[in-house]
């Protein structure tokens, strides 16, 4: 294995390791689609891999890669963000309570409730970055899992990852955190002391909105651990062969594309925060965040591609901006290569705690002097009617 494994993450990334394939010395990497791997005459498997529905080679570099770039001791991939964060909450003993923030991804937030209303879990759900709040939520000994997920999406809420890991460990819980929105380029979890790290890959990894992943990455190989990896390796939501290859081509330009979208999304919300037609605007980098200095302490290299805004004239007016803009798609997702937007109350449905005004931008890397013209044309339109 060529490289020096202590090399910066750039560089990293971009040679994807610097795994060479050993036969035909191929510099890209190689997909595996076998799912069976011969035994040798003793029984043994000298390949190293047994059956696809949890080993392969074309996870194994993938794996190692998110591993060394989150400073993990172990990363797994997983069929979607979802599939990754479902199978951490199986790990969940009947009666074990969970502490999560109310600013959230949505479809895990759901989950949780889900789980509480069945009766298989406690659940207590407290404002994004109230160090108090989480204290107080937390139930020593019961509480085994605390959930941050910073910056939080959709509005862009910041969680102090150093603050929550003491207070979770203190009460005997891990604390978890879904990174998806900062990416291990602006911000390691692990490194401010949390014990996993999450991500839907299908956004910023991948970055090309053409594969639906997931992914875990642990602190520790500890018995949390694994209980994550034999529950994927039974229940087999893993990532096919092909979806992982181009997941890894996606991540080697993760160091060009994240610094680029976080730098034009700094520029979209300086912008749209001195905006006569924008009431409030929800980027980390922003002095006025709540978060920012947070933020600016625990990440590195920008604050993220992801920015909130809500426009003048309430939901009817985000609607018109919404499909009035024509460089930024109107669609959902985010962490992409192309901007999107989105009105994030009605997609979030009854019951929602996004206000019906709130869109959420995604800023791809495309020209930003093209994407502010974008928006100050859809918002210079007028009110609604
Ligand atoms: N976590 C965050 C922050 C997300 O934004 C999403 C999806 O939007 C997920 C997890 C779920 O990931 P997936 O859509 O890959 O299942």
């Amino acid at each position: 294995m060529p490289g020096d494994l202590r090399d910066r993450p750039e560089t990293l990334a971009a040679q994807a390791l610097g795994w060479v394939e050993p036969t035909t010395r191929s510099v890209v990497p190689v997909i595996y689609p076998s799912t069976t791997y011969e035994r040798a005459a003793d029984g043994s498997y000298p390949g190293g891999h047994t059956y696809t529905r949890d080993q392969n080679p074309t996870y194994d570099q993938a794996e190692a890669l998110l591993n060394r770039l989150e400073g993990g001791e172990g990363a797994l991939l997983f069929a979607s963000g979802m599939a990754a964060a479902t199978t951490v909450l199986e790990t969940l003993d009947a009666g074990d309570h969970v502490v999560a923030p109310e600013q959230m991804y949505w479809t895990i937030q759901r989950w949780l409730e889900e789980l509480a209303g069945r009766g298989r879990i406690a659940l207590d759900l407290v404002p994004n970055g109230d160090l108090g709040a989480l204290e107080a939520a937390l139930r020593p000994g019961r509480t085994k899992i605390v959930w941050i997920e910073t910056p939080a999406n959709p509005g862009t809420a910041i969680t102090d990852i150093e603050a929550a890991a003491d207070a979770a460990h203190a009460a005997g819980a891990r604390l978890v955190a879904d990174g998806t929105l900062a990416t291990p380029v602006l911000c390691r979890p692990i490194a401010h002391g949390a014990d996993l790290v999450v991500h839907s890959a299908t956004k910023q990894l991948n970055g090309h909105a053409d594969v639906l992943a997931g992914a875990v990455v642990a602190a520790r190989r500890d018995g949390f651990w694994e209980r994550i990896a034999h529950d994927r390796g039974y229940r087999g939501a893993v990532l096919g062969p092909f979806e992982t290859w181009l997941l890894l081509r996606g991540m080697r330009t993760l160091f060009l594309r994240v610094p680029r979208s976080a730098e034009s999304a700094m520029r979209i919300a300086e912008r749209l925060a001195s905006h006569p037609a924008v009431l409030a605007v929800h980027y980390p980098g922003l002095p006025s965040h709540p978060g920012h200095a947070v933020a600016a302490r625990q990440m590195s290299g920008g604050f993220g591609m992801l920015v909130s805004f809500r426009p003048r004239g309430g939901a009817a007016a985000a609607k018109r901006v919404a499909g009035s803009l024509r460089l930024f798609r109107n669609a959902t997702s985010l962490g992409g290569v192309e901007s999107l937007v989105e009105h994030r109350a009605p997609v979030e449905g009854p019951g929602t705690r996004v206000p019906d005004d709130l869109l959420r931008l995604s800023i791809g890397i495309e020209a930003v002097d093209d994407l502010l013209a974008d928006l100050d044309r859809a918002l210079a339109a007028g009110p609604a009617e």
